[in-house]
């Protein structure tokens, strides 16, 4: 298989290379500022399941042990006096959250787990009536995001079979086509309620044309949710300018924020006053400035802030505050672009190894080595490289975690390698590929 033009001439095989790399990297202290764990040999892993758990920030620590004083020394009064007052605290997500979501501050908040912002916006803006009923998701769509949409289609008196229309690739590919999308948002358009998509699929990595898919689904009359949870922090996102009705995401992936941390969502400001939208209640939800008069009546918080429910969870909160410090320090813009790059380099790795199989007399004219099911576009992608490999895929990522590369595998035969420019360096992808040539056993 021929090496993509594109990058032939961009990368070579031998640590110099990716070591000079490393050197003018302009964000290489951005590694410095997380742990990384030991691999079998005592070396730091190469760390590639970004996508599924982030590295934990090393000021992490500090910043939970100051909530852990404050809740010691001051108790109930750090509601209010302590040195960031828990009353206030989810307020200073706003701003950094609405940097990476693309959004107005009043558009985002930081609440609950990703599935429980799904099921609450969807009792706010899946709303099924008359023929339109149904909700387009892709059909390798994350687990939990299936089971949410079938169980509120049984909410409404739906039968999940009619009601979900599942995304499939063509036959033999593994990624949709736009024209594709499109096409099937057009042919079922006065039937549609909801268009509700992983804006960069989990499997395959895909990052979806997400202006072009919405102004579709609102074309044919339907509301659209974006699930973010492998696009926050991993791609630019415009959710405000493409007009997006909604979005959620979690935070223990790109946001680095600890298992189970806050997780968030986003409601376009064109909803912000939509008071007349059912909801979910609870009093963190309800406007500020009569919170604690605590009366019987609920009166929304204007913006996403009024779909909060409860106080939030101030020991989940704290890792992505510190988390999106480093976002702001270090700068979304800055950190697509060397991930643009440091993808590109695990690819050229791929497509090299490849093509020295191909090489070699006994492969020649069967399946590649390894295929890569993700888009090669990088507009068509995050940093995810999805692989599958022509022969025990198991023990392909077994070696390569036995060789300090930390991957993960997907049922059936995925392999899922995130090269996550805050903290992967190049040398890092140079041992990526270094571990693939010797488990191929070829010559890097
Ligand atoms: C990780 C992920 C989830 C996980 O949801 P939680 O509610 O945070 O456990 C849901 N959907 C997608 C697309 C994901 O990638």
């Amino acid at each position: 298989m021929p090496l993509t033009a594109a990058l032939r001439n961009q990368f070579e095989a031998h640590a110099p290379f990716a070591l000079t790399l490393d050197v003018a990297d302009p964000l290489r202290a951005a590694r410095d500022e997380f742990f990384i764990p030991s691999g079998p040999d005592g070396h730091p892993v190469v760390y590639l399941c970004g996508n599924s758990l982030g590295l934990q920030p090393r000021a992490v620590h500090a910043a939970i042990h100051k909530h852990l004083d404050d809740w010691a020394r001051l108790a109930v009064e750090s509601h209010f006096h302590g040195h960031d007052p828990w009353k206030l605290y989810h307020k200073a997500f706003a701003e950094p959250l609405a940097r990476l979501a693309g959004a107005k501050p009043v558009e985002v908040v930081a609440m609950n787990g990703l599935t429980v912002n799904l099921h609450l916006l969807m009792t706010s803006f899946y709303r099924p009536t008359g023929r339109r009923t149904k909700i387009v998701i892709e059909d390798t769509a994350f687990p939990s995001d299936s089971y949410a949409v079938a169980s509120q289609a049984r909410l409404h008196g739906l039968d999940p079979a009619t009601t979900i229309l599942r995304l499939k690739p063509r036959p033999g590919e593994h990624t949709l086509h736009t024209e594709d999308i499109l096409a099937t948002i057009r042919e079922h358009g006065p039937d549609l309620a909801l268009v509700m998509l992983g804006a960069v699929n989990y499997l395959t990595g895909q990052w979806f044309d997400m202006p072009a898919i919405t102004a579709a689904a609102h074309d044919a009359g339907a509301i659209v949710g974006w699930d973010c949870a492998h696009a926050i922090g991993n791609v630019p996102l415009k959710l405000h300018d493409i007009n997006a009705d909604f979005a959620v995401w979690c935070s223990y992936k790109y946001l680095n924020s600890g298992p189970g941390a806050i997780a968030g969502a986003f409601v376009h400001e064109r909803h912000a006053r939509s008071f007349e939208l059912p909801r979910l209640a609870g009093w963190w939800g309800h406007d500020e400035a009569t919170r604690f008069k605590m009366g019987p009546d609920f009166s929304p918080s204007i913006g996403a802030d009024g779909w909060q429910i409860a106080n939030p969870p101030i020991f989940s909160a704290v890792p992505l505050r510190v988390s999106l410090d480093l976002f702001d320090r270090f700068g979304i813009a800055a950190l697509r672009e060397k991930s643009i790059k440091l993808t590109a380099y695990a690819q050229w790795w791929i497509e090299h190894l490849n093509h020295r199989a191909a090489q070699s007399a006994a492969s020649s004219g069967g399946p590649p080595a390894i295929t890569i099911l993700t888009p090669s576009d990088p507009s068509r992608r995050g940093c995810q490289l999805s692989l599958t490999v022509a022969q025990d895929p198991r023990a392909f990522h077994s070696a390569l975690n036995a060789a300090g590369v930390m991957c993960d595998f997907r049922e059936p035969n995925v392999v899922r390698i995130a090269p996550t420019p805050l903290y992967n360096s190049y040398h890092d992808i140079y041992r990526f590929g270094h571990t693939l040539a010797n488990h191929l056993h070829l010559q890097p």
